[in-house]
């Protein structure tokens, strides 16, 4: 799939659009969601031009891909969630819901997780 570089989410990796950003580095932005099913719901995306997980996992760098991953883990300590459990989801393609079409995941904490979020 062509990734369609208009993207809300690639709008706000140029500062384009606005969001409340929790975390930054080469390779990874993670911000709260406009729209938050928990009291902790913060998506993380990579810097790059990834459509979904199967293309990030197929054609990000090994150093994207470790990086990336690093991050999440990183962000839901921060965000103190380690001990008390986190969830992750990545919806990808049109069975998924997916509304962005740039990889992301979402990180769902701060009570007690109920049945699928997202
Ligand atoms: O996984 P999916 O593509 O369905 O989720 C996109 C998410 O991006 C939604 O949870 C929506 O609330 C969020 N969003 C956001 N800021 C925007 C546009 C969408 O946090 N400007």
């Amino acid at each position: 799939m062509t990734y369609d570089h208009s993207n809300i989410f690639a709008r706000i990796l140029r500062k384009e659009i606005p969001s409340r950003t929790v975390y930054e580095d080469d390779y990874a932005l993670a911000f709260h969601d406009i729209a938050p099913q928990a009291p902790i719901h913060v998506l993380v995306i990579p810097k790059g031009p990834y459509v979904s997980i199967a293309d990030f996992s197929a054609t990000a760098s090994a150093d994207e891909i470790t990086g990336f991953w690093r991050a999440v883990a990183k962000i839901a300590e921060d965000e103190g969630l380690t001990k008390e459990g986190f969830r992750l989801i990545s919806n990808s393609g049109p069975n998924s819901g997916q509304e962005v079409p740039h990889f992301h995941v979402h990180l769902f904490g701060g009570t007690s997780l109920g049945p699928l979020l997202s």
